[in-house]
């Protein structure tokens, strides 16, 4: 028996063990993190003042989208362009870069930057990406499928209908090849190749100028207070924050304004009295339209320093539809006050006049505030745009406001394009669902010499994973993903992030679900593309001869090996708390790019090769990557350990062999136990469990029976005969009666805290047990590792509260959420050594396995996490 100090010593070493395996990652993340990290246009750094040179040509290639060009002009007009000019300073056509005129994001949820050429009958003459951010294209698809789906618009003009996907003559839709597993991307570029080359277009008369109705307002004599004003929607506020541009999260607004129409004549009298507003209109033309800006925090100013140089106000702009308005200092007047009741006080004001027919106030525009960000990490500075929105209420238009279409952001487009596939991906998942929910209505109609009731489903599902999810809609879900919503999960959720991919979305809504439900083995046993394929080709091996080729590793190696998916899981994890671009190259372990995205012979060959192994190994193992390397597969298993329904096991399968020999997936341990974590649905076990003539003990019960002339009865939900009456207590050993039970995965455990307590009782009982991680004995026999227990727990919690009032980094949080956990793994080992076994409202407890431990306490950890932001964000704490 270990003494406490011994079982001290050894908790301190593996204490030591783990934080020496975290260091270690750490470093590695951080040497690596130190070496550049791409080649291309990825993240590719832009000069600082790109958004605002007025020689833009000096810092860009321009020469690259405008080949025949011996000069380029300055930037001109709103928004900007350059001409390219040739021999005698000619006119050939001009050039503009995209972030002038739209920050469309693409599925990073960063836009491309865009170089883009334009001859004088506005056809695209050259395309040139300057940066981008998609990490697809840095690691699955190779840029230059970007730029050949940019060469596509070479000599295609603005003028024209272009879409991604078919050409459609009928509705004069030109069709631009996507780039398979990447439509985010181009649907987004699309839009922002037609946009700017449209906006400039416009501008220099290729296109007729968009021309839109003038408003035409309610008349009222109502006169509103600012608070009125707001709850309308007549004034509006933009407000930046310091982290927004890069500066350490503080209380104060980086800036904050407000603003609104004044030509609307409730609206302008109401705001700056009715002898000041007929002023101002009487200084206008009819067609002349103006808007109020003050500044009510922050020092920045929005007028900054260039109308000084130039005459040109460049930290505002207004935007409508594709069109912007800059202001020059003609356009400038002075605002001296407002008189609207409750009006805030100010330190910075102006009134703007926009004089271009194209804007009409019934229609939506936006306020931009044009800056500069700053990433803390390496000084650089990047262009910045913020901005707020504005439309008149429609009850002070008359006829309400106007139907706007608008351009639905790529996300949508995406849904909508492929909505009929989308829907038959869902019914596939579904149908999987009930199939396997209703598993044992097919297992007892197999037997262990014809499995094809199960088979031809599993077979079913297995071929359209691998052809049409994985291949057809290369949605293979990856650990990169896993490593995404976990951080979003910690620190920052976005929606659009995650629906940019309809089928990866809808895919792990079936994976959390299912997870949860049965384990990891539904996805990865009947529908993961690349572990179907794995085992596909594992049983044609076995069908054309080479079954006596095909084995496992020796019992001993492969619990071993089976390990290295954690590790490998773990230190992906790790890297990516550090940096989140390495730990996606790192991610190249798994060969789903590889077969399914990009294809081998797309890639460089020390990843086909990669590939190819491991398929080949397939044909003699089964599924070798899914046992050893997968780390998506391990990031499943741990929650797999709290799957709500397990399969069925008898008493007899302690010490029954018969389903272990069977078990591909090495998941049967001596005592007939299944680690649902390795278990990957195969349903073999299952079949024999009511199989009379496969399970020995059931065989040898229907023997006894046919001998002695006694009925057979069905099996029943036990995995028995249903008992002859009077009852015969089928012949069980004493060996089997009293050996351990294979029902539980590891031996059942009742903890005292939930003896006798009922429903509010119960739930605090739950609640404490899951935040109080000492046992009330423990404490007294080691009170060194409790002591360092609490201040690493108080040390934890400073640090949440401290990263909710922005003063403290990401990376020094996730380090004590991590040391945290691993502090309460071996606390929990220690003292409350079990897991809940089933649903969570049941109380099935069972002694916990370190694994189990592991996967309980960073599970329930990440969700107290995210909680704990949610929370520190609701009260207002954490500064978004
Ligand atoms: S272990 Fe990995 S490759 Fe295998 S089935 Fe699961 S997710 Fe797919
Ligand atoms: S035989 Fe093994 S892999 Fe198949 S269902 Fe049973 S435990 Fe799981």
């Amino acid at each position: 028996m270990k003494t406490h100090r011994q079982g001290l010593a050894a908790n301190w070493r593996s204490f030591l063990h783990l934080a020496a395996f975290f260091l270690g990652l750490t470093l590695g993340a951080q040497a690596a993190q130190a070496a550049p990290t791409g080649t291309g246009a990825y993240e590719a750094a832009l000069p600082a003042e790109l958004a605002t040179a007025k020689d833009m040509c000096a810092l860009l290639p321009c020469q690259d989208v405008f080949p025949g060009a011996k000069s380029f002009s300055e930037r001109l007009g709103s928004p900007p362009y350059v001409k390219a000019l040739g021999e005698a300073d000619k006119l050939l056509g001009y050039v503009m870069l995209s972030t002038d005129i739209t920050d469309t994001p693409a599925y990073s949820g960063k836009p491309v930057v865009t170089l883009i050429g334009m001859d004088l009958t506005g056809h695209f003459v050259g395309i040139k990406v300057l940066k981008h951010s998609e990490p697809i294209l840095l690691l699955g698809i190779p840029e230059s499928a970007l730029l050949k789906f940019n060469d596509q618009y070479l000599g295609k003009s603005v003028a024209d209908k272009i879409e991604v996907g078919q050409t459609r003559p009928d509705e004069n839709v030109l069709g631009v090849d996507a780039i398979s597993g990447a439509t985010v991307t181009v649907i987004a570029q699309n839009q922002v190749l037609m946009a700017s080359g449209q906006a400039v277009a416009k501008q220099v008369g290729i296109l007729a100028p968009t021309v839109r109705d003038p408003a035409r307002y309610a008349q009222t004599e109502r006169r509103f207070d600012w608070a009125q004003l707001v709850k309308l929607g007549a004034v509006q506020r933009l407000r930046v924050s310091p982290e927004q541009v890069g500066l350490p999260r503080g209380p104060e607004p980086f800036v904050e304004l407000w603003f609104g129409d004044l030509n609307h004549p409730a609206i302008g009298a109401s705001l700056m009295g009715a002898s000041n507003w007929a002023n101002l209109r009487s200084r206008m033309k009819e067609s002349e339209h103006a808007f109020f800006i003050i500044r009510t925090a922050g020092i920045e100013s929005f007028k900054g320093s260039g109308f000084v140089r130039g005459g040109i106000y460049d930290r505002v702009q207004v935007k409508q539809g594709a069109d912007s308005f800059t202001f020059r200092d003609l356009d400038y007047l002075n605002l001296y006050g407002l008189e609207a009741a409750g009006a805030p006080e100010f330190n910075e004001s102006a009134i703007f006049i926009i004089r271009s027919k194209a804007f009409s106030a019934a229609y939506p525009w936006q306020l931009a505030l044009l800056g500069n960000r700053v990433d803390r990490a390496t000084g650089a500075r990047s262009f910045a745009n913020f901005d707020s929105k504005y439309w008149l209420a429609a009850e002070l238009l008359e006829g309400g406001r106007p139907v706007v279409v608008e351009a639905d952001a790529p996300w949508v487009r995406v849904w909508k394009t492929r909505a009929v596939e989308i829907g038959l991906f869902i019914a596939l998942l579904l149908g999987v669902t009930v199939v396997y929910a209703l598993r044992e209505k097919l297992t007892r109609l197999s037997t262990h010499k014809n499995k094809w009731p199960v088979n031809a489903f599993k077979y079913t599902a297995w071929g359209l994973s691998i052809v049409f999810v994985g291949f057809g809609a290369m949605a293979q879900p990856s650990i990169t993903q896993v490593l995404t919503w976990f951080h979003s999960l910690l620190f920052q959720w976005t929606w659009s992030l995650f629906l940019s991919d309809p089928f990866i979305f809808v895919f792990w809504i079936f994976i959390i679900v299912t997870v949860f439900l049965f384990g990891r083995g539904l996805f990865c046993g009947w529908m993961c593309p690349f572990g179907s394929l794995s085992e596909a080709i594992y049983k044609v091996g076995e069908k054309i001869g080479l079954k006596r080729f095909q084995g496992h590793l020796p019992h001993a190696w492969h619990h071993r090996l089976k390990w290295l998916k954690y590790a490998i899981f773990f230190g992906l994890l790790v890297i990516s708390m550090f940096s989140m671009g390495l730990a996606e190259k790192l991610a190249e372990v798994e060969p789903f790019k590889t077969t399914f995205l990009v294809g081998i012979t797309n890639r460089a060959w020390p990843y086909g090769l990669f590939v190819a192994t491991l398929l080949g190994l397939s044909l003699f193992i089964e599924r070798p990557y899914c046992k050893y390397i997968c780390p998506l597969g391990a990031a499943l298993a741990m929650p797999s350990t709290f799957r709500w329904f397990g399969l069925k096991r008898k008493q007899d399968c302690n010490s029954c062999k018969a389903c272990a020999v069977g078990c591909g997936s090495l998941a049967i341990d001596a005592a007939g136990r299944i680690d649902h974590r390795e278990c990957l649905h195969c349903l073999d076990c299952m079949i024999l469990y009511t199989d009379t003539k496969g399970c020995p003990p059931l065989a040898k019960e229907r023997k006894r029976r046919e001998r002695d002339g006694l009925l057979i009865t069905p099996i029943g939900r036990d995995g028995y005969f249903i008992p002859i009456q009077p009852i015969q207590p089928n012949a069980m050993s004493e060996k089997v009666a009293l050996g351990p039970d294979p029902r539980m995965p590891t031996d059942p455990v009742a903890p005292a805290h939930k003896a006798d307590a009922q429903g509010l009782k119960w739930i605090w009982a739950e609640l404490f047990d899951h935040l109080w991680p000492w046992h009330k004995d423990s404490w007294k026999s080691q009170k060194a590792l409790q002591i360092a227990g609490f201040s690493l727990a108080l040390a934890a919690t400073l640090a949440w509260v401290l990263a909710g009032s922005g003063r403290l980094s990401q990376s020094a949080i996730i380090a004590w959420w991590f040391g945290w956990s691993v502090y309460e793994v071996l606390i929990r080992l220690a003292g409350k050594r079990y897991v809940k076994d089933g649903p969570w409202w049941q109380g099935h407890y069972r002694r916990a396995s370190v694994m189990d431990m592991l996967s309980y306490v960073g599970f329930k950890n990440l969700l107290i996490g995210a909680a704990l932001f949610l929370a520190l964000k609701a009260s207002g704490l954490m500064l978004a």
